[in-house]
């Protein structure tokens, strides 16, 4: 036989020469890493011949297995593993193949092995069935792929029972992995089931069909995807929010082979962000805008009507009547009203409107694309209509108005602020004009809203200084005699000079500062007639005016018999004068009022009379002892039929009532003849006494308060 071995450049034959075979298979088998064998077929297995590397596998020397019973293989053979092992090498000796077996041995320091033992039944030189072959330690490599396993099946046990999903994910956005989380969470039976059904999920996944490009344009710039949250549909076309982390998986070369990555559920979280978002930015009774939401609207509206060079309307609304629904019927039935007049407003307008509620009864709306002023008047016509009908709250029925006022951008302001101000202008005026209408902004409005400002800064500063005065006009009864006299604000400013109380008094009343301005003049009014009465016969009677906003206000009649202790007047020298405006809020309450009033032992004059609605009904159910006819009743009646009608019927009604009739600004001697005649109790009026300064009315007194009989 001839063996060849070739090396690269140089050719040996060795032909010539016989090859020791027995020795190259000796060098070849003692290096084997293994142990190269004969056995018999026996029980034992014993050995008849064994290669070096037995001493390696097993820590036997060759010597002490071959031909051994104590020794023999089938010992050495883990005895769970022997009938096993014996069995797979019976199988080859019937079948006359080659067989390969694993198995445990136990070596000669009693250590455990794998071995992998691979044979055949060969004939012997004596023609006995006999096995050869080759076992070898196996144990490292079982180790490491044991190893392996476990890892895999921890991994697997993790991708199968994870909370979160995962997948992997062709770029074209098909699946090829997904954990039974993700199934779950996008409402499949099995990842299987996933896997076949749902492809192209940049068009079938995603609500916002421009997500998945997104998500492709960020995987490319950074190679990952970071708390990538989107809007999903489930399998049944239910949307769920979902957060994912992914990256690109490439190969040792860098070549792409997948996305991969984890989803969660964040629905809730995101709903819960919205309920934040909205509790922020909405009103909580109406569910309407807040003043948040609203600046940041008023902002936007802004911006787009300057690009586009069209108006934006601001309307401030208050609710007429509010106050009294509320405080008479309390804030249950008046959160039912707002709620009401808040669905009303919504309404009027249209989808590219708002409407805001600031607080109270507060609302704004604010108009976009109204190109014509005119069809933002028509909406708030509309607006007006709306509020205007009657709402049934706790089986009644209540008729609330709106004030209105309206700012336009930009002629009324370019920003938020501006504009929200000047409507609350234009509101105030739509007030004054007597509620339930509505009024624009205007030059002239801010000129006197800005006056306002200043007055009620004046005013306070005034008061602390106690700069207001008073100046009393006197009452005279028909033979000119002084009975009584009227206390009248007065206040001469140092650098604006005087103000009329017509100007002032409404200021103090919205500011709440009407409280101490009327203490401050019931102080003096007060201390003034103790004075003019020490000693007096007849005692003069003081006359104050209390505005009907002081109805309101805590316990008016203890704090006005506080100053009566105070000044050591008695309350019988006190008249009250109230106009019949107080009944307009709680009439029960005012009544009350003025009940106690009366038991405090003051009287009581209706003010003004003549220039509301009801006077009469009022008067014949509310305990007056005294009603002044208003000037406007009075001015004319010598020349005018018709005033003088009515004047006489005013007189006379007030007589069968029994109630003392005083006339009010009588100017010349026709109509105080006129009303003297008519049978009027006492005249007020520049034709016998302007208003006058506390130490002119001494004066006067004293030379005993009879004005002479001035010629016609
Ligand atoms: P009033 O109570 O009806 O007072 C009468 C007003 O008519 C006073 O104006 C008085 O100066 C004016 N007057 C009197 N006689 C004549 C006349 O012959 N001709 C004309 N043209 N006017 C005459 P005044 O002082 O400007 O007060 C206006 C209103 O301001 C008062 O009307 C009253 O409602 C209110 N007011 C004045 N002082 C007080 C106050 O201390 N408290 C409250 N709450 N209101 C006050
Ligand atoms: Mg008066
Ligand atoms: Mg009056």
């Amino acid at each position: 036989m001839l063996v060849q071995i070739s090396r690269p450049g140089r050719t040996s034959l060795l032909s010539s020469e016989v090859l020791d075979r027995s020795r190259v298979l000796d060098t070849l088998m003692n290096n084997l890493d293994g142990m190269a064998y004969r056995c018999l077929n026996d029980r034992h297995w014993t050995m008849v011949f064994v290669s070096q590397g037995c001493a390696r596998l097993t820590g036997y020397q060759p010597a002490e297995i071959v031909d051994r019973v104590d020794t023999c293989w089938e010992e050495i053979t883990h005895p769970c593993d022997r009938a096993r092992v014996r069995a797979c090498i019976e199988g080859a000796l019937r079948s006359g193949q080659r067989f390969s077996v694993q198995y445990r041995i136990k070596t000669r320091s009693g250590e455990v092995r794998w071995v992998v033992e691979r044979g055949t039944v060969v004939l012997d030189e004596q023609g006995e069935r006999v096995v050869e072959g080759f076992i070898e330690d196996v144990t490292a490599h079982r180790t490491m792929l044991e190893a392996r396993e476990q890892a895999e099946l921890r991994y697997r046990h993790i991708f199968e029972h994870a909370s979160e999903g995962i997948f992997q994910t062709t770029s074209e956005g098909n699946y090829l992995a997904a954990n039974p989380a993700l199934a779950r969470l996008y409402g499949y039976a099995t990842p299987d089931e996933l896997i076949d059904k749902l492809s192209d999920i940049g068009r079938r996944l995603y609500v916002d069909p421009e997500r998945r490009a997104e998500f492709h344009h960020l995987m490319q710039t950074h190679g990952e995807v970071l708390n990538f949250e989107s809007e999903v549909y489930r399998q049944d076309g239910s949307r769920i929010w979902v957060s994912e982390n992914a990256h690109i998986v490439r190969s040792a070369q860098g070549e792409f082979i997948c996305y991969e990555g984890t989803v969660q559920d964040i629905s809730e979280r995101k709903h819960y962000q919205e309920q934040l978002e909205r509790q922020a930015n909405h009103d909580l009774l109406t569910g309407l805008p807040n003043r948040v939401l609203l600046a940041d609207r008023i902002e936007q509206g802004i911006a787009r009507a300057g690009r586009m060079g069209c108006q934006l309307a601001l309307v401030f609304i208050d609710l007429d009547n509010f106050k009294f629904v509320n405080d008479s019927l309390g804030h249950g039935v008046g959160d039912e009203l707002l709620k009401e007049i808040a669905g009303r407003l919504s309404t009027c307008l249209r989808g590219s409107d708002t409407v805001a509620r600031l607080g109270g009864d507060e609302f704004v709306l604010l108009l976009n694309d109204h190109e014509q002023v005119s069809s933002v008047i028509s909406l708030l016509e509309r607006v007006l209509q709306e509020v205007a009908r009657p709402v049934a709250l706790s089986g009644r029925e209540f008729h609330v108005g709106a004030s209105l006022g309206v700012a336009l951008f930009p002629d009324d302001g370019g920003d938020a602020q501006t504009l929200l101000k000047h409507a609350d202008i234009a509101m105030y005026a739509a007030k004054d004009r007597g509620r339930n209408n509505f009024q624009f902004f205007t030059r002239e409005l801010n000129r006197v809203a800005g006056e306002r400002l200043s007055l009620e800064a004046a005013m306070r500063v005034a008061l602390e200084r106690d700069e207001f005065e008073v100046h009393y006009q006197p009452k005279f009864d028909h033979r000119r005699r002084i009975v009584g006299v009227e206390a009248l604000a007065r206040w001469f400013h140092p650098e604006l000079g005087a103000i009329g109380p017509d100007r002032f008094i409404p200021i103090a009343e919205e500011t709440g500062l009407i409280l101490p301005l009327t203490t401050a003049i019931l102080r003096r009014a007060f201390a003034a007639a103790r004075d003019w009465n020490r000693g007096r016969e007849q005692p003069l009677r003081m006359a104050v005016n209390l505005s009907p906003r002081l109805f309101l206000c805590g316990d008016i009649v203890a704090h006005v018999a506080g100053l009566l202790v105070e000044a050591g007047l008695s309350p019988s020298h006190v008249e009250m004068e109230v106009t019949e405006t107080v009944f307009l809020g709680d009439s029960d309450r005012a009544v009350t009022i003025l009940r106690a009033f009366k038991a405090l032992g003051v009287s009581l004059a209706m003010d003004d009379f003549g220039t509301g609605y009801s006077s009469l009904s009022y008067l014949s159910r509310f305990p007056f002892d005294i009603i002044k006819i208003d000037r406007s009743l009075v001015t004319g009646i010598e020349h005018d039929e018709e005033m003088a009608m009515i004047a006489r019927a005013v007189i006379s009604l007030g007589q069968s009532l029994r109630k003392t009739v005083v006339a009010e600004g009588v100017e010349n001697q026709a109509q105080f003849d006129f009303l003297r005649y008519q049978g009027c109790d006492e005249f007020q009026g520049y034709l016998l006494s302007r208003p006058l300064p506390e130490a002119e009315l001494t004066r006067l007194l004293a030379s005993g308060g009879v004005i002479a009989k001035v010629p016609a």
